[in-house]
Formats: structure tokens, sequence, C-alpha cells
């Protein structure tokens, strides 16, 4: 016996679902970039991209971890660079590079774990290698087990053994790259940074201090040139080792930061209309 519906119900559900955003879940479950020209459209927390690039899981002086993940696409731009701090990590003799998020197929929100790498143009590097990791040699299990080791103690603040000047070097070669508009770093390597003789270099000021980040930095790229529809952000006011990084070790900066987690799981991000149409490209199939 067929069941009874209302019409009006029903022409309400069809209404709501054309004007409901996609949920973060949709965007996670794209298996393949959108085809076209690279394009990262709109804002590093409110975009997508068009035309990604794959990174790799291996190459030279690098590793990507967690493929599980299905975020190690992003605009070419950003594989590229990757790709050249790698080389540099190598010739330097630096360590190996660990690489951690880049962008979903088609970027867009995530359902967990970031609040930007929506465009194509943000990567989670870490500071320190995993015990054990082997260039070239890393098992379908390390990747997805293993995690980079954290230079910082968050409840203390203090630099674990794994913070090298070694470290410092990497971090100085990535923020050095004139693709890089800023890398966000644990509060506590920004301050050792600020009272170093490393103050004086112009690299640092690109360097500016985030919530956690203690295994990890994460590198976000400026607008590429040609992506017509990125949203920039205003380059940073100072070199950021003045008054303001006092705040990120007072109350007020927890407070903040648990507010802030709070209202980020109830906030509804808006992606460009152009992104919506990128989901709604047809050739989306899984291809080896
Ligand atoms: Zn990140």
């Amino acid at each position: 016996m067929l069941a009874r519906v209302n019409p009006s119900v029903l022409l309400a559900a069809c209404v709501s679902a054309s004007l409901v955003p996609a949920s973060p879940a949709e965007w996670n479950a794209q298996r393949v970039p959108a085809p076209g020209p690279a394009q990262a459209i709109g804002a590093y927390s409110a975009g997508c991209l068009q035309g990604a690039a794959t990174l790799p899981p291996s190459g030279p002086g690098y590793e990507v971890l967690h493929l599980g993940r299905n975020r190690r696409y992003g605009h070419p731009e950003l594989i590229a660079f990757v790709e050249r701090l790698g080389r540099a990590a190598k010739a330097k003799k630096l360590g190996l590079l660990v690489v951690g998020d880049l962008s979903q197929p088609r970027g867009g929100p995530t359902p967990n774990g970031h609040r930007s790498h929506e465009t194509g143009l943000d990567v989670d590097l870490g500071y320190a290698a995993p015990a054990g990791l082997r260039a070239g040699h890393v098992s379908a299990a390390d990747r997805e087990r293993l995690a980079p080791r954290p230079v910082i103690d968050l409840r203390t603040h203090a630099a674990t053994a794994a913070w090298t000047p070694k470290t410092v070097k990497l971090l100085a070669t990535a923020a050095s790259d004139p693709a890089v508009d800023r890398i966000f770093v644990n509060p506590a390597i920004k301050r050792m940074l600020c009272e170093a003789p490393t103050r004086q270099e112009p690299w640092v000021a690109r360097i500016r201090p985030w919530w956690g980040h203690h295994d990890h930095f994460h590198v976000r790229l400026k607008c590429p040139a040609g992506s017509l529809g990125c949203v920039a952000q205003n380059p940073p006011p100072d070199d950021g080792c003045g008054r303001s990084l006092a705040w990120w070790f007072s109350g007020d900066a927890q407070t903040t930061h648990d507010n802030k987690r709070q209202s980020d799981e109830h906030a509804g991000r808006k992606v460009p209309d152009a992104c919506t149409a990128l989901l709604a490209h047809p050739a989306n199939v899984a291809t080896r």
C-alpha cells in the first residue's frame, strides 16, 4: 500500500534541498578533481578548487602521510611548492619533509580538522619526521599510522628535543619562497624566532602565531596569477614580534580558542556559487 504524502511537504523538501549548500561530507566524497584550467576560487576558508593537481605520495625529499584522508590535491602552484621544498630540504640535509593535508579533489570545506584548506593553496607540513620514516620505503600502514614529532610541549610552551637548528632552516626555506603568503606556527615558535637574531630576517614576518600547530606548520600560498576569483588576505601588518605576540600566552587567548571552537561547530560557511557548480560536474568517477 502506498503511503499518502502531503504534496506541500514534498515540495518543501525539494525546495530546501536545492537551497541547502553542499555539506562538507559531500565535498569530501569527491574523488577526482573538477576538470578545466586550475582556479583557486573564493576565500581560504570558504572556497573551492578547479583543475587540481595531485601530489604523488612520495618524491625527492618528501613523503605524504594519511592518504586515506583524500586530501593530497592542490592548485598546481601548491604541488610545485611542496616538491620544491622537498628538493631543497634534501639538498640542505634538513631531514625528510613530512606532508599532511592539502585540499580535497575539488577543495571545499572538510568534515573535520580544518577551517581552511578549501582553495588548494594550504598545506600542512611536519617540523620533524617521525622516527623510522625512510624515504621511498614507507608501507601503506605506516603512512596512515605515523605522525610528525611535536616540537613544542603545549602545556609548558617549551621546545622539545625534536626542535633543532634544522627546524629553523626548514621554516626559513619555506617562508622565503616567493609563492608563500604566510605560515602558521605555534605561538611559542614565533616567540623563539622573535627572541633570536632571526628577528632581523624578512621571512620572520610571514611566520604567524596560531593555536596548536605544535607538530606541523601550515603554509598558505598567495593567490596565483590567473585565479581571478581567489580572495587574497591582507598582508601581515608588522613582523608580529611586538605586543600582539604576548596576547597568545594570555588567558584571553585560551578563552577565545574555546569560544571559537564552539562557534565553528555551528558555523555554516557559504562558498561562492561557482563552487556549487563545480560539484555538479558529471566527470566525478574515480579512475586509475
Ligand atoms: Zn593546516
